[in-house]
């Protein structure tokens, strides 16, 4: 659930998160004066991946996990954090997605 705002200066992308974006960086960070940041779009990062999931509802996951700044590895799945998130945010997220409350986000998918 971290991976939702509005804020267009919410993830800080540091040096080195940018080195490890590699070809990346350009299309999923960009820069507010002199700091850099994930772009965020409709609501949430752009690189979260939202699709129909196979059960019904939607799946939500990360389409840059291995290369994900340091603040999002910060944010371990299952956390205290992490729970403290999906509670401050699930009325946010129910009303981008209605009827959806979803989990963190899983690894990529091939
Ligand atoms: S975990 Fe991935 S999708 Fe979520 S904010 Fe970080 S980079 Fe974006």
């Amino acid at each position: 659930m971290c991976c939702f705002s509005r804020a267009a200066d919410y993830v800080r992308v540091t040096g080195d998160d940018w080195t490890r974006l590699g070809d990346r960086a350009d299309r999923y960070a960009h820069f507010i004066g002199h700091r850099a940041f994930l772009r965020m779009q409709d609501g949430h990062c752009a690189a979260l991946a939202v699709q129909p999931a196979a059960g019904g509802g939607l799946d939500f996951f990360c389409t840059i996990y291995e290369h994900r700044p340091q603040t999002c590895r910060d944010l371990g799945r299952g956390s205290p954090e992490c729970a403290g998130e999906l509670a401050a945010k699930a009325a946010r997220v129910a009303q981008l997605h209605p009827g959806l409350a979803p989990p963190p986000p899983s690894g990529p998918r091939s």
